[in-house]
């Protein structure tokens, strides 16, 4: 797919998650000459990791003004107003843009599954099955190939600078070189395994997501909001040690699963927002009512069986398959026992202060996703972040080809 390499094109995009590609496919659409350049294989991300699903207006009783009002009010009212009504306004048009490009959203009886999510006030989740991230980028792959743009795997951007008609980028790896770009599409990544390694802690993210990109950024003077903000997943699995890290998808809470100290006593509404979730767990931890594993770990137990007692014998696992296999293979059987969970690192909720255009504050540099701020606030909606990548990554690609122009 990558032809002969050329030294200039109108737009560089760096990173190929939901982000990364979205753009890609967007500036090529616009007429633009595309790079894409990834730091391993097109499509390895966070965005591929994605189980719970991704969040639009799309119910019966559901108006995008109330999706706006509950991420609003899930990220602490920090969000910045264009951006959350720009993100939840254009939910339904982004998922008409997914089903375009062949992503298969789950059915029941015809009709499109949505379930409710912590800090929804309305049922608004979609999946494409039980691995909603790996089903977009399997389509926004096929996509991006269509467009044809020069990718360059095994790259990874280490260095930009302005110039009279651009930016010149530095890259290293397999492609590595010298390219100038007319403009430019930031779309890293919001890098917590980067800082969880840096720390010690747990991570939900892929070996891939080093802030790199941000602090290059930020070192040219990029204006940032609420970039310190981090967001933990509430039930990373702490027992059986084999999972340990990997976190339960949001969906075994929106299915029925609860939450239990030492003594079995609830402590907190499993549907809150994941930082209240989050919280609870960790306070309860820490004053000494949580459970140690084996390896030495604290955590509170889930109660993952509760969820076929209120649906019915082997309902987990039809809806839960890669959950319940996942845990099988570890010697568990969700659908009998409990596990218990810990908050893990999970996702950057600020980052490059971005306009409704997708432009930072550098002039000719855009930025999507997960590396951008001001969308969420300082706390994201489940959901909302494979949300984001399609609405600003498409936005940001546009935006890119016109100003390259
Ligand atoms: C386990 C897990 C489950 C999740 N579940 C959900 C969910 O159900 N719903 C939801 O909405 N969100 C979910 N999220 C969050 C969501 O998946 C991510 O926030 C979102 O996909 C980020 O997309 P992105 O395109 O901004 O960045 P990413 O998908 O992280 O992609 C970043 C890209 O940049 C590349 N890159 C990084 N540094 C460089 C560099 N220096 N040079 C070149 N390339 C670079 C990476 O290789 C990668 O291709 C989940 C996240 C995880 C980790």
């Amino acid at each position: 797919m990558t032809g002969p390499r050329h030294a200039r094109f109108d737009v560089v995009v760096v990173g190929s998650g939901g982000a990364g590609m979205s753009a890609a496919i967007t500036a090529r659409a616009a007429g633009a000459s595309v790079l894409v350049v990834t730091k391993s294989a097109l499509g390895a991300s966070n965005t591929g990791r994605a189980q719970g699903g991704i969040q639009a207006a799309m119910g019966d009783d559901d108006s995008v003004g109330s999706h706006r009002d509950d991420t609003f009010r899930a990220g602490h009212g920090d969000g910045r107003p264009e951006l959350v009504a720009k993100l939840t306004g254009e939910g339904p048009r982004a998922i008409a843009w997914l089903r375009d490009l062949g992503v298969e959203f789950t059915r029941d009886d015809g009709r499109l599954r949505i379930l409710r999510c912590g800090g929804a006030s309305r049922p608004r989740l979609l999946q494409a099955g039980e691995r909603t991230g790996a089903e977009m980028v399997r389509a926004l792959r096929t996509a991006v190939r269509a467009a044809e743009p020069e990718v360059r795997e095994s790259t990874a951007l280490r260095g930009m600078r302005a110039t009279a008609s651009g930016w010149l980028l530095e890259l290293e790896g397999a492609g590595a070189g010298t390219v100038e770009a007319g403009a430019v599409v930031l779309a890293a990544g919001g890098g917590l395994r980067g800082e969880a390694d840096r720390l010690g802690v747990g991570s939900t993210n892929h070996p891939d997501a080093t802030p790199e990109v941000l602090e290059l950024a930020v070192a040219l003077g990029a204006v940032t909001e609420h970039a310190d903000s981090w967001q933990r997943h509430p039930t990373g699995s702490v027992w059986p040690q084999a999972l340990a890290g990997y976190a339960l998808p949001e969906t075994t809470r929106s299915y029925g699963a609860t939450l239990h100290d030492a003594d079995g006593e609830r402590f907190v509404d499993e549907l809150a927002p994941r930082d209240v979730v989050a919280d609870a767990i960790a306070r309860v931890v820490a004053e000494g009512r949580g459970v140690t594993a084996p390896g030495g770990l604290a955590g509170v137990w889930l109660d993952t069986a509760a969820i076929d007692r209120e649906h019915g014998a082997g309902f987990t696992a039809a809806r839960l398959a890669y959950v319940h296999n996942r845990y099988a293979k570890a010697g568990v059987d969700i659908t009998r026992e409990r596990v218990l969970v810990y908050p893990v690192l999970h996702y950057r909720n600020g980052g490059l202060l971005i306009g409704a255009d997708g432009a930072t504050s550098l002039p000719g540099v855009f930025a999507a996703g997960e590396i951008t701020g001001g969308v969420h606030g300082t706390n994201r909606l489940m959901g909302n972040s494979l949300l984001d990548t399609v609405v600003f990554g498409r936005t940001a690609g546009r935006a890119a080809a016109e100003a390259a122009r």
